[in-house]
């Protein structure tokens, strides 16, 4: 009788082979990427989104970088850009639904290329801070700029509130 329980409940979890799930939502991994530069730069520029995604705005953080600075990849994911992008050389990992682009640095990896978290992924060009070398790191889920910042500090504030603080 034992036996028939876990086919049962296999039974039960398992969701109809013909339904299309919506993936599952991102948890976004607060604090525990690493920063893409090393030693942990200082934050030249905030993020500072527009209200409106045609008016202009920063984002991404700007990342004070040694001359020369080599990019760390921050978490692990798959390179699915490199290039130019007008004028600036850019290059994009996808952590799996979450995408962090780096700019400008210049890279000798190619799309489809699996990097690691801490992998080198390029080197910091001068242009984005003027003279100064400075990294730019935007990440977007779908069309939506977070801030990076979040991804390598926990930024919610701490204060954990009692259970009954929760609901109308
Ligand atoms: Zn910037």
């Amino acid at each position: 009788m034992k036996a028939l329980i876990p086919a049962v409940l296999l039974l039960l979890i398992a969701p109809p082979a013909s339904q299309g799930a919506a993936p599952p939502a991102i948890e976004e991994p607060r604090g525990s990427w690493s920063w893409p530069l090393s030693p942990q730069p200082a934050v030249l520029r905030e993020f500072d989104p527009p209200d409106k995604p045609w008016l202009s705005g920063h984002r991404g953080v700007d990342l004070k970088a040694e001359d020369p600075a080599q990019v760390i990849s921050p978490e692990s994911g798959t390179v699915t850009f490199v290039g130019v992008v007008v004028d600036r050389p850019v290059i994009t990992i996808d952590h799996g639904g979450i995408k962090s682009s780096f700019e400008p640095v210049e890279s000798t990896l190619v799309v489809g290329t699996a990097v690691s978290k801490g992998d080198v992924i390029g080197t910091v060009l001068a242009g984005h801070c003027g003279d100064a070398p400075c990294l730019h790191w935007g990440v977007r889920r779908g069309e939506e700029y977070l801030n990076p910042l979040s991804f390598v500090r926990d930024l919610r504030p701490s204060v954990l509130l009692p259970l009954t603080a929760r609901g109308p």
